[in-house]
Order: structure tokens, then sequence, then C-alpha cells
């Protein structure tokens, strides 16, 4: 996408200034470096969230550890107020990593490594920074800024219960940045995603084909049936488009049946995911995937169940939200441009934010590498810039109208 520009005011050059001469880098690293230290592999973040709640607490910040159901580890909370009325910004992160080995912590040559160094402790580091950036200078004159950070994000071990929760129990500003390794363009709009596996079955035992009897349900043949109408499907949902994210999609992955080549299967199963275009439409794609299942287990004598894990709503942001230009205006006074729009790649917190806080998100972090590999690293340089768009960015929208 190319919509470059938004109109949107200018900031003050002082208050610019000011807030590139607070934010630290060294400080940030330390930050950074010391939540990297805590290995906290997804379900087992709560030493990282320890960490981080000692780190504000040693700076002056006042600190609330909800459980929000993991009590394994309470998320942690944290607010910088103006004192007077304005908008809340909220900058949210996950602790938890992906379940692989432990790579420790270390700078080099102003690169950060180690596990979480991209995705997303060094995110962390970088909105812990823009707060303690925005206490120092006084720039925050309206509104507020809300810290969460919080585990069970990285699937599939996690199920995203606690970011749930604490929309749940209230912890939600008015629009949330989110520092994934998503450096530009900035999604402005993500597809909903959900994971299905079908089972196809018939009632008695498997039985060689030349035994089977009269009529027989067969398994396979209404799996290939089912595929193909799927197939169907996915051609005709060609015509729900966005000019962001694309179009609707179905897609088959995986299709499983029978033991061996002469024997008469009773089970069946296809997975695959489904995603589509339109905001909070979840539940009627799925009541339409449900639909077009019982229509073939009624033609072919089978029964069909299925699990439909939806991974993310989609969502999109209004061209006009307050959160967009101040975003950009932000963007543009550190960088000396805004980002061009695009779509998410990927499923995040953002798509829960949109859907269960109904609040806008904007995803944006480091250009960072080697998310889910041994291999994160994040230059500490970007991770300054990305602490000056996000102090700015409060600046902006909690004191704009
Ligand atoms: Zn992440």
């Amino acid at each position: 996408m190319s919509n470059l520009s938004l109109p949107s005011a200018n900031f003050d050059p002082a208050v610019v200034d000011a807030i590139r001469r607070a934010v630290n880098p060294q400080r940030l690293a330390e930050t950074a470096l010391a939540l990297i230290g805590e290995y906290s592999p997804t379900r087992s973040a709560g030493r990282a969230a320890d960490r981080l709640a000692e780190i504000l607490a040693a700076d002056g910040f006042a600190v609330e550890r909800p459980v929000a159901d993991w009590p394994e580890a309470p998320a942690v909370v944290t607010r910088l107020e103006s004192g007077n009325p304005g908008r809340t910004l909220q900058f949210d992160g996950h602790l938890d990593t992906v379940h692989l080995p432990f790579v420790p912590p270390r700078l080099e040559d102003g690169y950060l490594y180690g596990s979480g160094a991209s995705d997303m402790k060094g995110g962390i580091a970088a909105f812990v920074e823009a707060m303690r950036a925005l206490r120092e200078t006084g720039a925050l004159k309206s509104g507020s800024v809300l810290i969460t950070a919080h585990d069970h994000h990285e699937g599939p071990w996690g199920d995203r219960r606690q970011v749930e929760a604490l929309i749940r129990d209230g912890y939600v500003g008015d629009g949330v940045l989110l520092p994934e390794y998503l450096a530009d363009p900035l999604p402005v709009a993500a597809r909903g995603m959900a994971i299905f596996e079908i089972r196809i079955r018939r009632e008695g035992e498997p039985v060689h084909e030349v035994l089977r009897p009269e009529g027989l349900p067969d398994v396979l043949a209404a799996g290939v049936l089912l595929a193909c109408r799927l197939q169907e499907l996915h051609a005709a949902l060609g015509q729900k488009t966005h000019p962001i994210t694309g179009q609707d999609s179905v897609f088959v992955g995986q299709f499983q049946c029978g033991e061996i080549f002469n024997q008469a299967a009773v089970l069946c199963t296809i997975k695959g995911t489904r995603r589509w275009v339109t905001p909070n439409a979840a539940q009627e794609v799925q009541a339409e995937f449900a639909g077009l299942l019982a229509q073939v287990a009624a033609e072919t004598g089978t029964s069909i169940d299925f699990d439909f894990e939806v991974q993310g709503e989609a969502y999109a942001v209004d061209a006009a939200d307050p959160l967009l230009a101040a975003f950009q205006s932000a963007h543009a006074a550190v960088t000396g441009a805004p980002l061009p729009l695009g779509r998410k790649p990927f499923v995040d917190d953002g798509n829960t934010f949109a859907a269960l806080a109904g609040i806008t998100p904007l995803t944006h972090g480091p250009a960072a590498t080697g998310a889910h590999t041994l291999n994160e690293e994040v230059s500490l340089a970007d991770l300054v810039r990305v602490a000056e768009v996000y102090a700015l960015t409060a600046v902006g929208y909690c004191g704009g109208e």
C-alpha cells in the first residue's frame, strides 16, 4: 500500500529533542539483557515477569501483578499518569519465548543476542525505556500510558489466556502498541485465521476390501469429496476481498486415511487453515464450514466432526484513527518519514485486542531477525528508535482530540 502521508499535528521540536536525549541506550540494553537472561518458555515466564517487575519497581514505578488466569506467572502492569484527562495508550508485550534451548544474552558491536532478543524482550525493554523518557521529560501532558506484559502467547504451547484475562479484567487502553519484530510496513489490517481438523468416520471395524458389506460408507471417498468441496469453497471465497489483506482462503495441508492398501478404513482426517478478511466474522465463517461438512456427511453416510481453533480475528484500522495519525507523526519526527501502510503477515495479540477489547492495535517493533530460531538478533540502535517512536506516539495520542 502506498498511503504514505496522513494529516496530523507536528511535534514541537523541543519535545522531540527532549525525548531523544532522555532515551538512554545503555539503560535500554541493560533491561533487555536482564529480561533475556531469564529463560521463559511459554507457560513458564514467571522469572522473566518477576525480573521485569523488579526493574520497574527499582525505577520507582508502582507495579501490579494480576494473576490473569495464569498463577504460574502473574502478569506485570504499570502506569504513567499525567494527572490530566486524556487518552490511555497501552504498550503490550509477551514475556514468553518459543520452546527452544536457552541462548544466553549478549551485547556485541551494537547488537543484542539471546532467547527473546527479537521476539520480544528487546521490544519490551524499548517500551519500558519509552515510559522512563516520558516520565523524566514530563512530556506527557495529558492522559496516561499503561504497560502490560504477560505469558501464554506462543503457540502451540500457549493459548493466549493471559492476554484475554487482562482484557476481561479491564487492563486496556484506548489504543495499543505491540512491539513485535515488524518495523516496515505499518500493518493496518490483518486476516482472521483458524486451524481446522476434520474427522470423517463410519460405524464398525476396519475390514478387508473384499469382505465389505453392501453399502458400507467409504470414509476415504467422503474425504476426497470433502477436499474437492473445500477447493470449490476456496475458489468462491476469492470474491471476499480487502484492499490490504487480500482475500479469504481455505487451505488443506494434510490428508490421512487407512492403515494398509486393501483395508477399508474407519477414519479419515483432513487438516488445514481457513483465513478471512472480514472483521469479527469468526462465528459466521465457522457456521459456513460446519454446514459444508454436514452436507458431505449426509451425502456419504459418514459422521463428521471437527475442531476449528480460531488463532486470531480479522481487523482493519480506520484511516481516521487518532492512533494511526499520532504514530505516523511520531515516526516521521524520529526517522524523517511516516511508514507505508500494509498488512500484518502473522497473528499476534493485536488481533485479540481488536476482537475482545474493541480497541485499535498497531504492531510495530524493531527490524529484528531470527524470531523462533536460536539466532535472534536485534540492533540496539533500532530499539532506541522504537523507544523514541513509542514515547512520541504517546505524547501525540494521549493529548490529542
Ligand atoms: Zn512475539
